[in-house]
């Protein structure tokens, strides 16, 4: 028997889970502030909730994905005596703090939480190329696992419920990371008139998909603490900025690029010039606490 499950929020993302689960035979409960939105699902066979009581009490699980946590925690806040027994999985996008916040609250009254980083846009939903991040509470995350599943793949990062949001950030920043690279390298090879498809597609992703390959390598020294360079020191590839001129003479902006190069020359001129590319999150990271 498929559980039956309760979607809280019914905007773009919200609209698009519930209708996965309707889609997969869930029977499936729907709550939004604005009621008109329901009007789709419910055609589609979900079963619109007047009452967000009535969407709390009708499923075990409730998924809720709103604007943010304090519309999250202004729904739920008066019906926080309705939660006991419950798995409320927060799909709304916020802050470590927040989540931990969130599940603390929840715990206290009687539920089981789990926060979790939507890595896709709706139309991506319950397609292969969707990620959902989990972190909250193992037993739900086992219990729901399947049901959860229908929107995407989904991987359980710990019990900690910040872990999740703090993850989709960290993967945001490496996409914009790539983005910024990207823009750049267009915009050197565009400054003599090469059209930016071709320069994307037959050289720039079949490079960046080799430089992606060193990452695991890089991964192992920023775990072990061994940079020894073996192929490319740092004070190699930061002896010029060469970059950084041609951008120039070129006529360019090399402000993406800037502030990875400084840190590189920063790594250098304190000694490190050895060490390979991967050394230079030393300059970032958090110290362990003495
Ligand atoms: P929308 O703007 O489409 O919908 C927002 C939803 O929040 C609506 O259901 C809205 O209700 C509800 N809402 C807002 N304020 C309140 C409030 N004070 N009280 C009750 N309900 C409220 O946003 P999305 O559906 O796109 O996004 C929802 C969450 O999903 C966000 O946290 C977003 O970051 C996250 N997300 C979205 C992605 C996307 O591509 N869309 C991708 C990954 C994550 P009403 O209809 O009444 O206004």
């Amino acid at each position: 028997i498929l559980a039956p499950v309760t979607v809280i929020g019914l905007g773009a993302m919200g609209s698009k889970l519930a209708r996965t689960f309707v889609n997969n035979g869930h029977v499936t409960t729907v709550w939004n502030r604005t009621p008109e939105k329901a009007a789709e699902l419910v055609g589609l066979g979900a079963s619109g909730a007047t009452e967000i009581a009535d969407a709390i009490a009708a499923s075990p699980i409730l998924i809720i994905c709103v604007l943010d946590y304090d519309a999250a925690r202004h729904i739920l806040e008066p019906m926080r005596e309705k939660l006991s027994g419950k798995v409320v999985v927060n799909l709304t996008t916020g802050t470590p703090e927040e989540a931990r916040t969130m599940g603390t609250w929840i715990r206290n009254h009687g539920a089981e939480y789990l926060d979790g980083g939507i890595m896709a846009v709706p139309s991506l939903i319950a397609t292969p190329h969707a990620v959902i991040l989990y972190s909250g509470s193992q037993t739900a995350y086992e219990t729901y696992k399947q049901v959860l599943e229908r929107l995407g793949t989904s991987h359980y990062l710990g019990s900690d419920p910040a872990l999740a949001p703090l993850n989709d950030l960290a993967l945001l920043s490496g996409m914009y990371g790539m983005f910024g690279g990207f823009i750049h390298a267009v915009a050197l090879a565009g400054s003599e008139g090469t059209k930016a498809e071709d320069f994307t597609t037959t050289l720039l992703m079949p490079f960046l998909q080799a430089m992606i390959s060193t990452m695991p390598e890089m991964a192992k020294q920023i775990d072990t603490g061994d940079y020894s360079a073996k192929d490319a020191s740092l004070a190699m590839q930061a002896a010029h900025d060469t970059i950084g001129e041609v951008s120039r003479v070129q006529g360019v902006s090399a402000e993406t690029f800037a502030p990875i190069f400084e840190l590189m020359k920063r790594r250098v001129e304190e000694g490190y010039g050895g060490d390979d590319f991967a050394s230079v999150i030393e300059l970032i990271r958090k110290r362990p606490s003495s």
